[in-house]
């Protein structure tokens, strides 16, 4: 039997007719950029999220660059991240001149470590970026706490969480922005690349509505220098009929993963560990082993697909050299990029499934 990591052909199968009709739709409307389609998707992404503006661009990386633009964050200042999510996090901070400053992770959440965020902080701190990484939501009480005491700023990079929950508040709404991605894997696709800001504060959501379009408030008329990272009315059209489906699909990744989590629980892997005060959605189930190689090669045999997020933590990337880190600076990091396998988990993934890959665990763990 072969299972893949993440089958996007059963999820399009089951909303065929509905995905469909509204690509027509957009196509044979003619209009392609931007428009009322998109406009739409932002209002519900907002509302769904508890924000009051949307605004969409081209994709997630985008949605990151463009919040930190609009907040004037550049050259000399120092983002508060971690090294444990995928590379667009920090990519983003560099790109406009910042500094990532990376902090460890809670080896249990895989999360980074509120506890260590407060030592890093100095005159240069601009900002604190949380991943919620996997669909987990970091603690943003505690963040967003340490933040008002410094003056910080806060954007989520809420890629990987859509839906996903803290204290009952959907993530994304509860920094000064939050940032999606619609890359087709993510809990909502699109069918390419599409991206989100959402924000309470008019003035950031005005000023990323102009850094995305040439900074331009007219046609023509130019009052800084932006970006052209727009979103689609294509995609937009397939992520409207796709969000009314988000939380139901969601819930399923939940189902899942706790069936796993119950066929796993004799077995000598660490299972994910969920706050009790969240609503985690699953982007990725991910177990911890130290046979990870080993079951990762035996799972292949058996045509099992699986992901390593991330085999090279970002403090320890070619790219970033010159900041200085090396291979013990960020333990729990390092330790989670050997030990960490993502098993398949969709929505539409069946019990039997599950069995099997199960299955395929025990044999190659005894
Ligand atoms: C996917 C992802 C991004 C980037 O999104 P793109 O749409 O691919 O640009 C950023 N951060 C995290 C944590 C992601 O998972």
């Amino acid at each position: 039997m072969s299972i893949p990591l993440l089958d996007l052909q059963a999820q399009y199968c089951s909303i065929k007719d509905e995905i469909d009709a509204a690509v027509m739709k957009v196509i044979e409307s003619c209009h392609f950029i931007l428009g009322s389609k998109v406009q739409e998707l932002e209002e519900k992404v907002a509302a769904f999220c508890g924000a009051k503006y949307g605004v969409g661009v081209a994709n997630g990386t985008d949605a990151l660059i463009l919040s930190l633009e609009a907040m004037g964050i550049g050259a000399g200042d120092e983002i508060i991240t971690t090294p444990f999510t995928f590379f667009a996090t920090t990519e983003c901070i560099s790109r406009v001149g910042a500094k990532p400053v990376f902090v460890d992770i809670d080896p249990k959440t895989f999360n980074l470590d509120i506890d260590l965020i407060e030592e890093k902080i100095n005159e240069n701190t601009r900002a604190i970026m949380p991943v919620h990484i996997f669909g987990q939501p970091v603690d943003m009480d505690i963040v967003m706490a340490i933040a008002k005491k410094h003056n910080l700023k806060v954007i989520e990079d809420a890629c990987q969480a859509i839906g996903a929950e803290f204290n009952g508040k959907r993530i994304g709404g509860l920094g000064d922005t939050g940032c999606f991605s619609f890359f087709p894997s993510k809990n909502l696709g699109c069918a390419g690349d599409g991206g989100m800001v959402v924000t309470n504060d008019k003035d950031l959501a005005e000023r990323v509505h102009l850094l995305r379009q040439h900074g331009s408030p007219k046609k023509y008329h130019h009052t800084i220098l932006g970006h052209n990272s727009r979103l689609d009315a294509l995609q937009a059209a397939i992520l409207l009929v796709k969000l009314k489906y988000l939380d139901s699909w969601n819930d399923k990744r939940r189902e899942n993963a706790y069936i796993y989590s119950e066929l796993l629980k004799n077995v000598d892997v660490t299972t994910p560990f969920e706050m009790d005060n969240v609503k985690h959605v699953y982007h990725l189930y991910i177990i911890r082993t130290k046979k990870r190689d080993e079951l990762e090669k035996a799972l292949r045999e058996a045509g099992i697909s699986t992901g390593i997020y991330y085999p090279v933590p970002l403090h320890l990337q070619e790219v970033y050299a010159d900041l200085g880190y090396k291979w013990g600076d960020l333990l729990e990091s390092e330790k989670a990029s050997k030990e960490t396998i993502a098993l398949p988990l969709y929505a539409e993934l069946e019990r039997e499934q599950i069995e099997s890959v199960v299955e395929v665990v025990k044999r190659a763990i005894l």
